[in-house]
This record gives C-alpha cells, sequence and structure tokens, in this order.
C-alpha cells in the first residue's frame, strides 16, 4: 500500500543514551538494544472511521521511537498494516449501505493526510491485509501443516483455530490470568464460547467463506508446505503475524500499539510467529500506549465520544499543537483530552516559536542533552516539554547571547519532538 509523504528529520550532532522503554512482557522499563537497523511493527488502524486522538497518541508515541532511535545513529525498519478486512469494516459498510473497499480506502487516505499533517516519519513497508492475503494464507496452512493449528469440528464452517498451547507460553506477553484473557477476547472481536475448540482461548486463523462475505481463494500461499484452506477470510492477529515475519524476519526490537491491543492481539500475533519459527521472544519489547478519554470515558467508537484529527486540522487547529498536547502528558498513562490541554499546547507552541524566532538566546547544548536523555527514559516528554520551555522563557527574558542557539533548538525540537517551529 502507498504510505504517506516522508518527513524532513533535521541531523544533530553528538548523542544521547540508548533508548529504555517499557516492556509489558516483563512489566520493567528495559533498554532497547537494536542492531545497526532497528526493527520495530506497530500495529496500524481498521480503517472504519476517521483517525482520532487515541489513534494519533500511539502512532506520535512510536514516532518518538523511530526519531530518539535515529539520532542515535540506528537506521529504522518500521512497518505498519492496515486491517483493511475484519467484521467491524464489514459491519459498518453494511450499517452506512457502503462498499466495505470504498470505505476502507477512503479512511484509509484520511489516515495518511493526518499522519502527514502530524509529522510522523512514516513506514518503510505500510501493507493492507488483503494485499498479503498470500502470504497470510500461506502462514496459516503452515501452522496447519505443523499441527499449530486444527479445523474446528464443524462440518458446515470447518474453519482454521491456533492451538493456543503449542508455544508453551501463552500468556506471557500480557501477563493475564485465564479469566482476564478470556473475558477480553470476548470483549475483543474473539469467541471462546465457539464450540468445538480445543482451548477457548484459541484465536481464529481462518474463517471459511459464508454467505454475503467476502472470501478469498485460501490456496494463495505458494510456499513449500502450503496447502488449500478452501475459499474463506483470515483472523486478525494472523494478518499481522505474517506481514512483519515476512518483512522484519523471526525476531523484532519492538512490537507497538495501543494498551487494547496487549491480549488478545499481540499475544496471539506473538504466539502464532513464535510456533512457526521457534524463536522466542518474537519481540524484545512489547510497548503499549495509554488510551486517550473525553468527559471521562474512553475515546472508542463504540461510545460514540471521538475526536478526529481531521475535524480538528479542518477547524484550522495547527496540528503541531495536537501533537504537543498529546506528547504533554506521558505515553503510557490513560489521559484525557480537554479544551484547555489544546489552549495550553496551542500557547507552548507559540512561546516556543517566538522564541526560537528571535537572534540570540541561552546556549542550547544543555536543553538538547536534556531532551535526549528525558526520552531515553521511557520518553518522558512531560519532562522534555519543560526542559524546552525553560530554555524558551530564559531567551524571551533576553537571557542568553548564543546567536546559534535559537536555530539549534529549533532543530532539536524537530528532531526529537517532531515539532516545526518554522511560524
Ligand atoms: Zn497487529
Amino acid at each position: 500500500m502507498q504510505t504517506w509523504a516522508s518527513v524532513d528529520v533535521p541531523r544533530l550532532a553528538g548523542g544521547g543514551p540508548p533508548l529504555r522503554l517499557h516492556d509489558t512482557s516483563s512489566g520493567r522499563v528495559r533498554p532497547t538494544a537494536p542492531g545497526s537497523t532497528a526493527l520495530m511493527y506497530v500495529c496500524g488502524i481498521t480503517p472504519y472511521d476517521a483517525t482520532h486522538l487515541g489513534h494519533a497518541a500511539t502512532y506520535l508515541a512510536f514516532d518518538l521511537v523511530n526519531r530518539v532511535w535515529r539520532d542515535l545513529g540506528h537506521d529504522v525498519h518500521y512497518v505498519q498494516n492496515v486491517t483493511d478486512i475484519d467484521d467491524p469494516l464489514l459491519e459498518r459498510a453494511a450499517r452506512d449501505q457502503d462498499d466495505w473497499v470504498v470505505l476502507g480506502m477512503r479512511e484509509t487516505a484520511l489516515f495518511r493526510e493526518d499522519m502527514e499533517a502530524l509529522r510522523v516519519v512514516p513506514p518503510r513497508h505500510y501493507i493492507g491485509a488483503v494485499e498479503a492475503m498470500g502470504e497470510i494464507t500461506e502462514l496459516v496452512s503452515k501452522l496447519l501443516a505443523a499441527g499449530a493449528a486444527y479445523r474446528v469440528d464443524d462440518p458446515e464452517f470447518p474453519d482454521v483455530y491456533f492451538d493456543s498451547s503449542v508455544t508453551g507460553r501463552f500468556g506471557y506477553e500480557s501477563n493475564y490470568d485465564e479469566p482476564t484473557m478470556l473475558r477480553l477476547a470476548a470483549e475483543r472481536g474473539g469467541d471462546p464460547d465457539r464450540p468445538g475448540k480445543r482451548h477457548p482461548s484459541d484465536p481464529l486463523l481462518w474463517r471459511m467463506a459464508r454467505e454475503g462475505e467476502p472470501s478469498w481463494d485460501g490456496s494463495a500461499g505458494s510456499g513449500a508446505g502450503a496447502g488449500d484452506l478452501g475459499p474463506g477470510r483470515p483472523g486478525w492477529h494472523v494478518e499481522c503475524a505474517a506481514i512483519a515475519l515476512n518483512r522484519l524476519g523471526p525476531q523484532i526490537d519492538v512490537n507497538g500499539g495501543g494498551s487494547d491491543l496487549i491480549y488478545p492481539h499481540h499475544e496471539c500475533g506473538a504466539a502464532h510467529a513464535e510456533a512457526f519459527t521457534g524463536v522466542h521472544p518474537f519481540a524484545r519489547h512489547y510497548t503499549h500506549s495509554g488510551m486517550i478519554g473525553l468527559d471521562g470515558e474512553k475515546m472508542s467508537k463504540s461510545r460514540g465520544n471521538l475526536v478526529f484529527v481531521s475535524k480538528l486540522r479542518a477547524e484550522g487547529v495547527d496540528p503541531n499543537a495536537v501533537r504537543l498536547a498529546l506528547l504533554a502528558g506521558h505515553y503510557r498513562t490513560d489521559r484525557p483530552w480537554t479544551d484547555a490541554l489544546l489552549a495550553d499546547a496551542q500557547a507552548r507552541l507559540a512561546r516556543w516559536r517566538d522564541a526560537v524566532a528571535l537572534g540570540a538566546g541561552p546556549d542550547a547544548a544543555d536543553l538538547v542533552s536534556r531532551l535526549r536523555t528525558h526520552l531515553a527514559d521511557d520518553l518522558d516528554t512531560p519532562a522534555a516539554l519543560a526542559a524546552v520551555d525553560g530554555w524558551a522563557g530564559e531567551a524571551l527574558e533576553r537571557r542568553g547571547r548564543d546567536g546559534r542557539a535559537p536555530g539549534l533548538v529549533r532543530d532539536a525540537v524537530d528532531a526529537l519532538l517532531g515539532v516545526a517551529l518554522r511560524g
């Protein structure tokens, strides 16, 4: 799939400490240790509605991971998918008497525009599930051939499920107990009560074709060991597993997404990958961003309390202010979106722009070092923003006579925080 336009990221002199990130599987903040090329997979949208601020907060958090790694000199191989075939997309299209393909294309196009406006560095590979169907069916049929998957005992619809017991580690990523797993699976598109499954937590890999639903040829996978699944469509988790494995290999540095993907999505995706490759762990870090709320509730499609990035843009809000508003809180905390948060971010953006427009300011080398240190500390953006506030306040009081400082601060804020201070 076509990705969005690239963003210029200024190169800064020097470097900072290694990036430490929270990892859900160990429950700790640990150093990332990528090779010369850092490997990151972040789960993309299901394009049945426009990008809301909860999505934006997630992609901004992983954009900072990308930027900090680049600043440390790593090449970053970043992959993101689009879940362009799934139940929610079909249900929304049916509700609105829309074509699901057209709906998905329309919302994906809007998402790209939003990401570009927010200055998110695009992934190297932006892959839709539909375009990856051959590799998905190949992975499912190989899991089936290896005994890691089975057909449910249902003569009408012998759907293929993953046997969650095969890796012997199911649950290591989320650390949830079984009742929690089953409750979340039921809430998030799973079917723990389906008769005939070996374990209630086993996720769907291939759903046999149903009347009135789109389906694909299950023999599309051509690799050795791939068999014919019969016409159908894939489960959600195996899409990401196939797309990630085929581009990033058996082990990646960061698997990211919102905290609502901890289970079942990332647990199951990791189990699929590990059952296929034998390499554990699939991701060295499973990193999750918090939820954005509105009026005391999580922002979600089901509650209908969404604030869309595109709507704010249409109202003339500077996307850099949206970016600053979302970075004002720590990425892992659930936090509310309020009018005051946006107003504060707009005032902060104006102050920073005034400060870097001055002919001189206080020496900025210390600020750059503090920005790097704060971001390396599990993306501590509140501290990073406060450090820039401190420099801007001194500059606006006409303290400091370093003529190069305003330009350096502008470049550092752009490179590390992704905020453009050119007016
Ligand atoms: Zn995913």
